[in-house]
C-alpha cells in the first residue's frame, strides 16, 4: 500500500503580489485609454504573478477582455472568465488548434491567410484579426487585407501591435495611419492598437479597446506613466542561516566579495533558478522594513548572501523582501522589466 506523505511545509519564498495595486492600475490605465474599455494582455501566467490571482482580481476591477498567447494558456483563465473575454494571441497552427478554439469556444487571433483558411474550414465564427501595420512579427499583411477570405471572417476585435510605443519614434504615427486604413478596409466590431505605453500616445491610439500588459504587473514602460503606477509584485525569501564573518573572508563562489571587517550575513533560500538572476551579484539588496540589505558576491542557484549589519535583530526563519522596484531594477541590471517579471520561477507558490 502507498502511504500519502504529509501536505509539506510552506516554501521558504513566496511572492507578495499587492491584489489592490494590481486593480488601481487597470483603473488608472483604463481611465487613460479615454473612452476605450482597457483590456489585460495575461500571456506568460499573467507576466509570472500566476493566472489564478490576476485575472480574479481584473474581473473585479471591471476589465473584461483578457489575451493570452498559447492555447494552454487559456484553459486556466477559463476558470474565472466567460470564453468569449479571451483571444489568443497566436492564433491557428493547424487544424487540430482549429478544432479546439471551436470546442472551448475562445476567439483566435487570425494572423495570415492561411489562419484565416483554417478557421473558416473548422466553422469560423467570432475571431480576431491581427494585421501588421510595421512591426513585423505577427499578423496579416496589409497587402492582404483585400483578399475575399478576410472577408468571410467575423471579425470582433481588429488590432495591431506597436513596435516603438515607449518611445517618441516616427514609426507610431506611421503605424498608426496604416491602422486606421484597415479599419476602413475590414468590417470588424472593435478596434485596438495600444499596449501600455502606446495608452499614452493620446485618444488616436486608443481606437475602442486598449491591451496593457507591463503597467498592469508595476512596469513603467515610459514616462508618461510615471507616478500613475504602482508596485504589485514582490518576492520574499527566508533566512535559512545567519553567519559572522571576520575580515579577510570571502564569500559564495569565485570569492567575489571579501568581508573588509567583521559582519555579520544571512543565506535567503532565493537564487537564479527562481528568476533572481546572476545580474545582481553584488548589486541587489534586500529591504526588512526600510532597510537595505545588499547582496554580497554571486547569486547561487538556491541561495544569495545578503549583509545583515544594517538589521542586527534578523535571525534565521525571518523574511525579507527583494526590493524589486521594476523601473529602478531594470535599469540596474540591464533586464528589461518584462524580463524581470517572467523569469520568476517555478518555486514561488502561485
Ligand atoms: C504582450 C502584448 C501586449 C501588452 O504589451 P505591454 O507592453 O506589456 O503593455 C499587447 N498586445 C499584444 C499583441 C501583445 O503581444
Amino acid at each position: 500500500m502507498v502511504t500519502m506523505p504529509p501536505e509539506p511545509p510552506p516554501a521558504a519564498l513566496r511572492l507578495a503580489i499587492d491584489e489592490a495595486a494590481l486593480q488601481d492600475n487597470w483603473r488608472a490605465l483604463d481611465a487613460l485609454s479615454g473612452k476605450a474599455a482597457a483590456g489585460a494582455a495575461v500571456k506568460a501566467d499573467a507576466y509570472g504573478l500566476g493566472v489564478d490571482v490576476a485575472v480574479p482580481a481584473l474581473r473585479d476591477a471591471g476589465c473584461r477582455d483578457f489575451y493570452v498567447a498559447h492555447w494552454v494558456e487559456a484553459i486556466p483563465a477559463l476558470g474565472h472568465v466567460s470564453a468569449g473575454s479571451i483571444g489568443v494571441l497566436h492564433g491557428l497552427l493547424n487544424a487540430q488548434e482549429a478544432s479546439f478554439a471551436k470546442a472551448i469556444g475562445v476567439r483566435p487571433v487570425i494572423n495570415s491567410l492561411r489562419q484565416a483558411r483554417l478557421w473558416l474550414d473548422a466553422g469560423g465564427g467570432p475571431c480576431d484579426l491581427m494585421v501588421d501595420t510595421g512591426i513585423n512579427r505577427l499578423g496579416l499583411p496589409l497587402t492582404d487585407l483585400g483578399n475575399p477570405l478576410i472577408a468571410e471572417l467575423a471579425v470582433d476585435v481588429l488590432l495591431s501591435h506597436l513596435a516603438s510605443a515607449d518611445e517618441d519614434s516616427p514609426l507610431n504615427a506611421v503605424q498608426l495611419a496604416r491602422w486606421n486604413d484597415a479599419r476602413q478596409a475590414v468590417a470588424h466590431q472593435r478596434a485596438s492598437l495600444a499596449n501600455s505605453a502606446g495608452i499614452t500616445l493620446g485618444a488616436a491610439f486608443h481606437g475602442d479597446l486598449t491591451r496593457p500588459g507591463i503597467a498592469l504587473y508595476g512596469g513603467i514602460p515610459c514616462p508618461a506613466l510615471q507616478g500613475r503606477i504602482r508596485q504589485v509584485v514582490r518576492p520574499e525569501a527566508a533566512l535559512i542561516q545567519v553567519r559572522q564573518l571576520v575580515a579577510g573572508d570571502s564569500v559564495g563562489y569565485n570569492a567575489t566579495f571579501t568581508a573588509p571587517a567583521p559582519m555579520r550575513v544571512g543565506v535567503i533560500s532565493l537564487g537564479y533558478a527562481d528568476g533572481y538572476l546572476r545580474a545582481w551579484s553584488g548589486k541587489g539588496s534586500m529591504l526588512s522594513g526600510d532597510r537595505q540589505l545588499p547582496v554580497l558576491g554571486r547569486v547561487s542557484m538556491d541561495m544569495t548572501v545578503i549583509d545583515l549589519s544594517s538589521a542586527p535583530d534578523l535571525a534565521e526563519g525571518d523574511w525579507v523582501a527583494v526590493d524589486y522596484d521594476l523601473p529602478r531594477a531594470a535599469a540596474s541590471t540591464g533586464l528589461s522589466q518584462y524580463e524581470l517579471l517572467t523569469t520568476l520561477g517555478r518555486r514561488f507558490p502561485r
